[in-house]
């Protein structure tokens, strides 16, 4: 036992109390570890009256104690002491408990230190101090005296060293927290979305660093402003509204999109999600959180799609869908005015034929100028819609009279007057036209449509093109087409379609050397329909190869019965369509139907058009060569009004080139025409062919037929198509004509 009196002890206990408490006090305050260790160490040294206390850290790696903290005797460096050897703090680091040495100078169970020595140290007393289930590290006094530590100097020790595990708990806690604060900050900060708070009267709250990056703005620019400073004008309202919603509704997120003026790059699209938890404002949380993500890639993607599904990429212009969504807004403003409303469907009718010749590009290129003409032509409020391919609508709305439709018709045809140039040469486009007016014609969008494509498909039928309205004289030869085309299969079976024949002559001498089959059909209740009426439908339908390989059957067959009653020479000429030209099986199945008629392959003549062979021009030729080998005359037909191409045409091994009975007609008036006629004949010898010219209705047709050197014809002049019953007496009365 010490010899201190009650009094210095109770003093002393007095002091240790203050101390601990103090010591608690800062723990709970705790600042900086170096601090917290200082005050440690400072009210020690006072309160156990001692001349020295240290906080010696352990460093297991190195079996080494570092001085964390010191009080007393010049304290030593901080971080840089270290205890080597065996010392007490080893010993009380193995024992884990406290270790008490009354004299360390007869001390046996561990090393002294030199500097302990020198100090003149006698006592000393060390405690563990404990941390996450081992020991941290040794607390420890030393008193000149030779002095005995009582039973509360001791524990006092012990609840320091404790609070020194308590601390260093908390703070190792702290700086966990600290990280974990730090990758949040960093979250916020690299962010792809910007989080905020906007209180109840739309104020922002907070911002996340990540706004820099993603907008251009830093926090504190926005911080403190009415959150939709920065939204367009446009999107504002609904902004506002989702807020107010926002508010009304906790725990219901809300998701909108709107624009967000960025520092740098103007407005960008975001799509921002509003969030308000029930517990807002027990959390703490001043307001509803947003979360916002820069969408602006997306947008536009979107906007792309959305513009090839309303938009024609060729030319920009509305497609046939928005097309039909512009002409329905146009028609209930149009009802309410009084107004008629013009549906314009424009086809140009020898597109395919400068696709064929220029190419894809050139045609492309030529149907972007027509748009273009179109919509610098018409008034603003007019619409101009790319269908497909050369098919055009344009819809005239605002229009109070027929004359005022007329002259918006006018414009169109206005701009297909003046020629396309490619290269030097000028291309001139046909433009077919159907027209439909409101309210007329229809009330709503679809019907009005489907009037002005019937109006237009008749455009194309007529002669000489150009703009057809439609009218209830239409609808009527459009029922006749339906009922054609319920009949046409059965027509076949029924025997009432059958060939005339025209007979072809040879100029020179007037005499016939052929004839042309050409399908007439007996209607029962139409009567004899002409094929310009039903050919076509019967291609749509693919019933042509019926009727197709009918003809030829029967037409060989009246060949061979003619040929029989005398006129050996003659020659049967039959017109194929695209479809049948390009039959697979065609060569066998006219091998054959010679066969079987035995008819010789040079008295048959396929005539084609110009079109047909332009179609496919490379199958063409591959066609043409087979049917040269079985060893048939070829024609083509129609020469002269589809788009010639004299590359394919000398290509084409063919017999006979048909020169198109308008151009006969018009030649003797028109010197172009004859010239054009002149050509064709010139052409077709130096190809090789002959000529053969239609349409010879007058006699001068004939006399300047023969001056242009053409070798064959056909026409009213000689006879018009016959029955094959009538055939014999006409071909008789043609050699009697000259
Ligand atoms: P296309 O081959 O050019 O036939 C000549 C057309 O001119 C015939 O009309 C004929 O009746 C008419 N024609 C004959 N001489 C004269 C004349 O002096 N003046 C005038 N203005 N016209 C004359 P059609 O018979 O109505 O035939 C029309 C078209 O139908 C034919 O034109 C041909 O392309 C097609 N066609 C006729 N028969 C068949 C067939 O069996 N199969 C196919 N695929 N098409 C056919
Ligand atoms: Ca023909
Ligand atoms: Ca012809």
């Amino acid at each position: 036992m010490s010899s201190e009196s009650l009094i210095e002890r109770c003093k002393r206990l007095e002091k240790i109390g203050k101390a601990a408490s103090e010591l608690l006090l800062r723990l709970l305050r705790a600042g900086g570890r170096e601090e917290f260790f200082n005050h440690a160490c400072t009210h020690i040294k006072s309160a156990l009256e001692v001349e020295l206390c240290k906080i010696l850290r352990y460093e297991p790696e190195r079996d080494e104690f570092l001085l964390i903290s010191g009080h007393g005797f010049g304290e030593g460096v901080v971080g840089k002491e270290v205890v080597r050897g065996y010392s007490k703090a080893h010993h009380t680091l193995q024992e884990g408990k406290p270790v008490y040495s009354e004299d360390v100078s007869s001390e046996k169970r561990f090393e002294v230190p030199d500097f302990i020595k020198r100090h003149e140290v006698v006592s000393g007393l060390s405690v563990p101090i404990h941390f996450e289930n081992g020991v941290w590290g040794v607390l420890g006094v030393y008193s000149k005296d030779r002095r005995r530590f009582n039973e509360e100097e001791v524990k006092f020790l012990e609840a320091v060293a404790s609070s020194v595990s308590a601390y260093l708990e908390k703070s190792e806690l702290l700086s966990e927290l600290s990280k974990e604060k730090h990758k949040l900050e960093l979250l916020l900060t690299y962010l792809k979305d910007v989080i905020s708070i906007i209180d109840r009267e739309g104020r922002v709250r907070y911002k996340s660093p990540s706004v820099e990056h993603v907008f251009g703005w830093e926090p504190k620019e926005l911080i403190g402003k009415p959150f939709h400073e920065l939204i367009h004008p446009a999107d504002l309202e609904h902004l506002l509204a989702v807020k107010e919603r926002v508010f009304l509704n906790p725990e219901e997120p809300i998701s909108i999109e709107y624009r967000f003026k960025s520092k740098t790059e103007g407005y960008r699209w975001v799509e921002a999600t509003f969030f308000l938890p029930a517990e807002w404002e027990k959390l703490g949380l001043e307001g509803a959180i947003v979360s916002e993500r820069d969408v602006t890639g997306r947008k536009s993607s979107q906007e792309k799609v959305l513009k090839m599904s309303y938009f024609d990429l060729l030319t920009g212009l509305p497609n046939r869908f928005l097309f039909l969504q512009k002409l329905e807004e146009l028609i209930k403003s149009a009802e309410r005015r009084n107004e008629l409303v013009g549906v314009v469907v424009i086809d140009i009718a020898n597109f395919k034929e400068i696709n064929d010749v220029y190419g894809i590009d050139t045609g492309d290129a030529m149907l972007s100028e027509i748009a273009h003409r179109l919509v610098n032509k018409l008034r603003s409020g007019d619409v101009v819609s790319r269908f497909f391919s050369d098919e055009f609508g344009v819809i005239l709305p605002n229009i109070k009279t027929a004359t005022g439709l007329n002259k918006a018709l006018e414009k169109i045809r206005a701009s297909f007057d003046e020629p396309l140039k490619h290269g030097e040469t000028n291309v001139l486009l046909k433009a077919n036209m159907g027209v439909a007016v409101f309210p007329r014609d229809g009330r709503d969008a679809g019907t009005l449509l489907r009037k002005a494509e019937l109006a237009l498909s008749k455009a194309k039928d007529s002669e000489n093109g150009g703009i057809h309205f439609f009218s209830k004289d239409l609808e009527e030869r459009i029922a006749t087409i339906v009922l054609i085309k319920s009949r046409l299969h059965e027509s076949i079976q029924n025997g009432e379609i059958f060939p005339y024949y025209q007979p072809i002559v040879k100029l020179k001498e007037s005499k016939p050397i052929g004839m042309e089959a050409l399908v007439r059909w007996r209607h029962p209740e139409l009567g004899l329909i002409s094929p310009s009426r039903f050919i076509q439908i019967a291609e749509d339908s693919g019933l042509i190869l019926e009727i197709g390989e009918f003809i030829v059957d029967k037409a060989l067959s009246d060949l061979s019965a003619l040929q029989k009653r005398g006129f050996y020479d003659m020659y049967v000429a039959v017109n194929f369509s695209t479809k049948q030209f390009l039959d697979e099986n065609l060569p066998d199945k006219i091998r054959h139907n010679l066969n079987a008629h035995g008819v010789e392959p040079r008295h048959f003549l396929l005539e084609i058009t110009e079109s047909t062979a332009m179609k496919e021009p490379a199958r063409t030729g591959e066609v043409l060569e087979e049917l040269r080998k079985l060893g048939i005359q070829i024609a083509i037909d129609d020469f002269g009004t589809g788009y010639s191409s004299m590359n394919y045409l000398i290509e084409f091994d063919v017999d006979k080139i048909k020169i198109d009975k308008s151009f006969t007609s018009a030649m003797l008036e028109n010197p172009k025409a004859e010239s054009v006629v002149k050509t064709i004949i010139d052409l077709s010898h130096s190809l090789g062919a002959s000529a053969l010219a239609e349409g010879i209705e007058k006699e001068e047709h004939l006399e300047k037929l023969k001056s242009l050197g053409c070798e064959e014809g056909q026409g009213y002049f000689f006879s018009p198509p016959v029955e094959f019953d009538k055939l014999e007496n006409v071909l008789e009365n043609i050699a009697d004509i000259k």
